[in-house]
């Protein structure tokens, strides 16, 4: 499938304000994508051994928030993030649970999905899962041999030489005796010409064999490094749906800069011969007491496990969004449950203004006040959001307006006003998605559905459908979306 790349009939030129700090030059740059309105958006993606903890997932969340400004902004986004399914992790825990590689990865990738839904992240355009890109991987290695680039090792390996990508070091900038110290901590291959080369290919080995990890190629069974993946995966997408071997942005965590966004770089360029990536995002951690949430460290919170404490996501995306995506996260009961009165709060003030507060007050309506200081609000929030995605400002500002709000409405405000705050209101919650979830909803909302939703069936009974589609459009508009299934409606808010 290609992509459609013209313009809707109503597209509005992207403004040019929006500036990001960019991990290849260390600078705040303003943001020119290759071909606009045309943006697209590669984010490393989780390796589905295991579940994907909530470190993980202010990587994802971020992105998130990145790509619906970009999108709130008139950018046309293309989302691209991989699914890795093979690498020494999946193959070490595949063959520990004496499971083939599907067997072990597919339930994780489905978890994935679920937790990524709870989380109301935006599912990307596509998901390219490593063991389904053989052959861009393998045409990857092969062109990179013919360019001398890579090499066979004396183990049967393929590797890339560092010394043959001048560049190489860039992104990270580290110098080339800081990459070689630490390459040879970390070695464990002995098949390289220099300890800092990083396997493309890796032989395979018994292991390999009984989980199914092994593709034949014309340099040898084998499977492929994890770095390939990256590289292979983003250039065959929009090489395959847009003719190009640059992407606009490329992401992932700070962990992810060397070596794993370093080696991409030196893979994708070396045989492209074209930038890989225009600007390159990095996230920082979520810590617990000062550590870095991970497997590793055995510190680490799934979603699941939020789901199973009652955190709402409306309350988490609050606590992600209050700090910059650069900077360390503490996550700390306090902390959460500061965010979970945040959430509330907005979701407070939704239901204040859907029940049309002020309404039918015409003529005392402050002079238009309330509608003027929506209208600031998207202004400042559009800005905070352009400087770099400064979440924190943005939410520091819709808390303000909330308070400044809530005055002008016990003073009266029309009807219009009303509406007209509602609609930034609504379109700022769809950016944020930090509205509480029916769990932590106003408990009045529940009794509400349920009375509607049994207003609706009656009638649908006698045949009334246009009140039956009344009541679906009322609950709509309390943010509560229905879908009939054989086993009655369901409900949920979003
Ligand atoms: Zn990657």
């Amino acid at each position: 499938m290609r992509w459609t790349t013209t313009p809707r009939a109503d597209y509005v030129s992207p403004p040019m304000s929006l500036q990001l700090f960019n991990t290849l030059t260390r600078r705040v740059e303003p943001f020119t994508p290759l071909a606009p309105p045309r943006v697209t958006m590669y984010t490393c993606g989780p390796t589905v051994w295991n579940f994907a903890h909530i470190g993980n997932f202010r990587t994802f969340l971020f992105e998130d928030l990145l790509r619906r400004h970009l999108e709130w902004s008139g950018y046309d986004v293309c989302h691209i993030m991989n699914l890795t399914d093979v690498d020494d992790r999946v193959i070490k825990a595949a063959d520990a649970a004496g499971k083939r590689l599907g067997e072990l990865t597919d339930p994780f990738a489905r978890a994935f999905f679920e937790d990524r839904d709870f989380l109301r992240i935006k599912p990307a355009h596509v998901y390219p899962r490593a063991t389904q890109y053989m052959p861009a991987m393998i045409a990857l290695v092969e062109r990179l041999l013919e360019r001398g680039v890579a090499y066979r090792g004396d183990d049967g390996s393929v590797y890339f030489a560092i010394a043959k990508f001048p560049t190489y070091g860039r992104l990270s900038q580290l110098d080339r005796r800081e990459i070689k110290v630490g390459a040879r901590v970390a070695s464990d291959e002995y098949g390289k010409d220099d300890p800092s080369d990083f396997a493309l290919w890796k032989k395979a080995g018994p292991v390999d064999e009984q989980v199914g990890a092994v593709w034949d190629a014309p340099f040898g069974r084998g499977r492929p490094g994890w770095h390939l993946e990256c590289s292979a995966m983003s250039l065959a997408e929009i090489r395959e749906r847009f003719g190009v071997e640059t992407l606009d942005l490329h992401c992932g965590a700070i962990d992810l800069i060397f070596p794993h966004h370093e080696n991409e770089i030196g893979q994708s360029e070396a045989a492209t011969g074209q930038p890989f990536a225009r600007y390159w995002l990095h996230g920082a951690f979520l810590n617990v007491k000062g550590t870095k949430m991970s497997k590793r460290y055995g510190n680490f919170l799934t979603a699941r496990d939020l789901q199973e404490q009652g955190v709402d996501a409306g309350t988490f995306r609050t606590l992600v969004y209050q700090t910059h995506y650069r900077q360390p996260l503490d996550y700390t009961d306090t902390a959460l449950e500061a965010a979970r009165e945040g959430s509330l709060r907005m979701g407070r003030f939704r239901e204040r203004l859907e029940g049309g507060a002020g309404r039918g007050k015409t003529g005392e309506d402050g002079g238009g006040r309330l509608a003027g200081l929506a209208q600031q609000l998207e202004t400042d929030v559009r800005a905070a959001l352009d400087d770099d995605l400064d979440s924190p400002k943005a939410l520091a500002r819709l808390f303000d307006f909330v308070s400044a709000a809530n005055r002008q409405l016990d003073r009266g405000a029309s009807g219009e006003e009303v509406g007209a705050a509602m609609a930034v209101f609504d379109r700022l919650m769809e950016l944020f998605a930090v509205l509480p979830g029916a769990r932590q909803a106003d408990p009045e909302l529940v009794p509400w559905v349920q009375e509607r939703l049994g207003a609706r069936d009656r009638a649908r009974k006698s045949k009334d459908f246009k009140e039956a589609d009344r009541i679906r459009a009322e609950l709509k508009a309390r943010g509560v979306e229905i879908e009939d299934t054989p086993t009655g409606t369901k409900w949920r808010v979003v």
